[in-house]
């Protein structure tokens, strides 16, 4: 129900986040909007304090869905680090990098782009106000707002700002608006906290696979010299194997940024079973490795962010269209796990559901049905049929033993079909085994962070300037708390002290009762989403805190 005082505002369109896939498709529609004389108010909301400043990925692009929307780009100003010449592919040993003699068919990037998503994201941001797009920035996306029948999306609620940490107005409290729309279409990322809610009450997973997802790391470095990549060698360079080894999913990459620059990350699948892992513990031994270290030790970090990532696949993406809403991007898992890469994939979903949405405007009918053009469109593309073939070639890497690359082999001489398919996957947080079946083994740490180039979690918070004012209710809803201390500490050892990146969750001794207890730094979260998926008992719920805060990425 919707309180009578509350601000409300009316669009034709809302897109819910400002990352590649809304903005492709708030451009888009204001394309067509233009070409066919129709006056359309289109707004884009964004949680970070500008455009960018939540975006993070590897990142390269496949320029595809770009020339489309902009033929233009290069003219434009569109913001690039490097074109990729060619990529090589590694398995890491403890101490040698063994060069795959040959890539797989979809591994060649060469002519693709390196970019920071931050400012790809803001130039895009910018192109889009300046075409007539609102753009509303620090605006958290708080609820769904449905009609009187529930069936039917009619808007969003921003959150409110000003409240202090019991929930009480203060002096500049300011209370959140109804934003509502027509067609409403969420583009929140990787486990968007309103899809969540969305995903339940329209039932848009009935029938689908848990999506799964990785959690990447990744850091900008700045190297005294030029010289890590040669002008004819490899300038991007993926890597499996240590530290995760051969049974574990998720991997490395350096990508050459500029001269002097380069990105660096380290992905984990989330579907591991050993309570003692630590993503962020995964990055440093891998930048500890000797092939590494002896080309990008001399370097500085100088920005981190992390992010999780939508990696389960075909059988995951769920119900795109519903009554007066389109769900878009990694919000919708439309991802190309064999590829690696989802920018592209995303600004194509955008762009189809915006033409999926000026149709349903033109005909007056923005039903399921009215709306239905998105996923038709998605049906009959060359990106379905791309996703299509990485169908299980995620269920494939979860597998703990050698069997793994049997079932890749024949998925990859069979486009995707393999000895099995579908081939199930199993939700992230059912994943993890107790501590006394999985004992941590006794090796070597990781060099010891000299805050230059191996930084701590806490020196990690600091470089993605992220910030939250600390008197606000709290945004990581920790549902039982007794069961942190007893039930989780017995079973798991508290894995969130652990797959947190940020080092928001920490186990506490009481002076008095001796007792462990939680303490929580939510001023520090990244809103990378780990912990609202992994946590073993869905014991922890990710809620957006006060709109424009969280990270201030400029670089990642
Ligand atoms: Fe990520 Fe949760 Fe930690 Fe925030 S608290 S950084 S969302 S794991």
């Amino acid at each position: 129900m919707m309180n009578p005082e509350r601000e409300t505002i009316p669009f034709d369109v809302l897109f819910v986040g400002a990352g590649p896939a809304s903005l492709a498709g708030a451009i888009r529609l204001k394309q067509l909007a233009d070409a066919n004389g129709r006056e359309l108010e289109i707004a884009v909301i964004e949680k970070g304090s500008e455009v960018g400043a939540h975006a993070v990925s590897g990142a390269i692009l496949d320029p595809c869905a770009l020339k489309h929307l902009l033929p233009d780009f290069l003219d434009r100003g569109f913001p690039f680090e490097a074109v990729v010449r060619w990529d090589a592919l590694y398995y890491l040993t403890s101490d040698k990098a063994l060069r795959a003699p040959m890539l797989p068919r979809y591994l060649h990037n060469g002519g693709n782009y390196v970019i920071s998503l931050s400012r790809f994201t803001r130039w895009l941001g910018t192109l889009a106000e300046e075409a007539g797009i609102n753009v509303f920035c620090g605006f958290a996306g708080k609820e769904v707002l449905y009609d009187e029948t529930g069936k039917r999306v009619i808007g969003v609620r921003t959150g409110d700002k000003g409240l202090d940490k019991e929930g009480r107005p203060k002096t500049n409290f300011e209370q959140g608006a109804d934003l509502t729309a027509e067609v409403t279409i969420f583009g929140e990322g990787a486990r968007g906290s309103l899809f969540k809610d969305l995903a339940v009450r329209m039932g848009l997973e009935t029938n689908r696979m848990p999506q799964v997802y990785e959690t990447g790391i990744k850091e900008v470095i700045e190297l005294p010299e030029p010289g890590v990549f040669s002008a004819d060698g490899p300038n991007v360079m993926h890597f499996l194997g240590d530290p995760l080894g051969p049974f574990r999913a998720g991997g490395g990459f350096l990508y050459e940024m500029g001269e002097k620059r380069i990105g660096i990350g380290y992905l984990t699948a989330l579907g591991y079973t050993e309570p003692w892992m630590d993503p962020y513990e995964m990055l440093l031994r891998f930048k500890c490795h000797p092939f590494i270290r002896e080309r990008i030790s001399s370097g500085k970090v100088i920005e981190q962010g992390a992010r999780t990532v939508s990696v389960g696949g075909f059988y995951t993406i769920p119900k795109l269209a519903m009554n007066g809403a389109l769900v878009i991007g990694a919000s919708a898992g439309i991802h190309d796990v064999l590829g690696l890469k989802g920018i592209h994939a995303a600004m194509y979903s955008g762009m189809w559901a915006a033409e999926a949405a000026f149709e349903a405007l033109q005909s007056g009918d923005t039903s399921e049905s009215g709306l239905s053009a998105y996923p038709k469109a998605f049906e009959s593309s060359r990106l379905r049929s791309e996703i299509f073939e990485g169908r299980n070639t995620t269920a494939a890497l979860a597998k703990r033993n050698p069997v793994r690359y049997l079932f890749l082999g024949a998925q990859y001489v069979s486009a995707g079909k393999g000895l099995r398919d579908p081939m199930w996957l199993h939700a992230d947080a059912t994943t993890l085994e107790p501590v006394n079946r999985r004992p941590k083994p006794s090796e070597r740490p990781p060099t010891s962070p000299d805050g230059v180039y191996m930084v701590d979690k806490l020196t990690g918070v600091y470089l993605s300037k992220t910030h939250h004012r600390e008197d606000q209710p709290c945004h990581l809803i920790v549902h039982d708390r007794k069961l942190c201390e007893t039930t989780c500490a017995e079973r798991y050892g508290n894995p969130c002290t652990r797959f947190c990146p940020a080092q928001v969750y920490e186990m506490h001794e009481h002076p008095e009762t001796g007792r462990k207890e939680l303490r929580l730094n939510p001023s520090n979260c990244l809103h990378c989403k780990t912990c609202d998926i992994k946590d073993p008992f869905g014991n922890i719920t990710w809620t957006c805190p006060e709109g424009g805060e969280g990270p201030e990425y400029r670089l990642v």
